[in-house]
């Protein structure tokens, strides 16, 4: 495949010197860009400040702001909301799943890239994931600093990410998330610095791949059951069941379980300190609601490592469903797709094993 500049410079590799790049924009992928806001869309009212406000610069902006990915796909833009990512919800969420299927569903469309804050994208591209059905690229991308930042890192994020979503190769690996010259898999990226640029780590699963300034390497697949492989749908769905996540920690009782389940959660996830694990008053109130028939899964507060089942705690004995790989952010998004039918537990383990 040639590179983005050999495909963007001709005239480099002809050896003729043309003014502009020649290129037949009819024989460019199309692919739309779904603006949901975040900081990659975010300004502040100087460009050396902290303090700033998370989706304020609109779809056109932005794409008129990386004139550069234009040589590399034919871009239209949609707003589907324009938030900062701690605001995300369930109604954004579903507007932006069936808006991603319909998009993909037109034979003209080659990809999907996604503009998204960074403090919740690892859910909402998990969550895109498990209930996208189009082997058509996705990629989610965004930014840690305002687009009014001085070194503002959105606009070469936003290149790659189109790069990466005009990718043939990119197709059939499941939502990818491409910030700061790294592909991740939807299911294995977190977020890991407050402030940093380089804040997002695939611990377990490593990256899929890298991107740099357009020029794409693929190590490998998708990890996990994903898109079109995913036994989820939201055909008919417009809620989704409550789930709530809470963390162990020193002298945790069994309070916040209770009142979780009070506030009408019908799962919990427990952020557990090292391999899932808990006080004894903790785990007492989860095997108690777990009787009740509240679907409780143990993952960890820990950045990375799988929670087993029946290490330190007996889930077969208690009811309990072992998160495996998923941080508790991602198994929350699994489980509440799960629930959208009842499933005995065992069916819930394996789904936690397979995705
Ligand atoms: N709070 C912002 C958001 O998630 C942070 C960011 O985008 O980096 O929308």
């Amino acid at each position: 495949m040639k590179s983005v500049l050999q495909r963007s410079l001709p005239f480099l590799f002809t050896g003729v010197l043309l003014a502009a790049p020649s290129y037949a924009a009819d024989k460019l992928p199309n692919i739309v860009v779904l603006a949901t806001g975040g900081t990659i869309a975010g300004a502040a009212a100087s460009d050396v400040q902290a303090g700033y406000t998370s989706g304020q610069v609109g779809v056109d902006q932005l794409l008129a702001a990386v004139p550069q990915a234009r040589k590399l796909a034919v871009l239209s833009g949609e707003q589907v909301a324009n938030i900062g990512s701690q605001d995300m919800n369930d109604e954004v969420w579903l507007k932006l799943a069936r808006r991603v299927n319909e998009v993909l569903a037109k034979p003209e469309v080659d990809g999907i890239v996604i503009t998204h804050g960074t403090d919740t994208i690892e859910e909402t591209g998990y969550f895109l994931n498990l209930v996208v059905k189009s082997k058509k690229p996705v990629v989610l991308t965004a930014a840690m600093r305002p687009s009014t930042a001085l070194s503002a890192d959105g606009p070469l994020n936003f290149f790659n990410a189109v790069a990466v979503a005009a990718n043939k190769d990119a197709a059939g690996k499941g939502v990818l998330v491409v910030v700061n010259d790294w592909i991740h898999g939807a299911s294995s990226l977190t977020k890991t610095s407050t402030t940093a640029v380089q804040t997002f780590m695939s611990p377990l699963r490593g990256l899929v791949g890298t991107v740099a300034y357009g020029e794409i390497e693929f190590f490998h697949g998708a990890v996990g059951k994903n898109t079109v492989d995913s036994e989820f749908s939201l055909d008919g769905v417009t809620s989704l069941p409550r789930v709530d996540i809470i963390m162990a920690h020193e002298n945790m009782d069994g309070k916040m379980i209770d009142a979780a389940v009070a506030a009408g959660a019908k799962g919990i996830v427990i952020a557990g300190v090292g391999n899932g694990n808990m006080t004894k008053e903790g785990l007492d109130a989860l095997a108690a609601n777990a009787k009740k028939g509240i679907i409780c899964v143990r993952s960890s507060r820990v950045v990375t490592g799988r929670v087993g089942r029946n290490v330190e705690v007996d889930d077969d004995k208690l009811a309990l469903i072992a998160s495996d790989d998923l941080n508790p952010q991602k198994a929350r998004v699994l489980l509440r797709l799960a629930l959208l039918k009842p499933r005995p537990l065992a069916e819930i383990q394996r789904l936690f094993q397979e995705y």
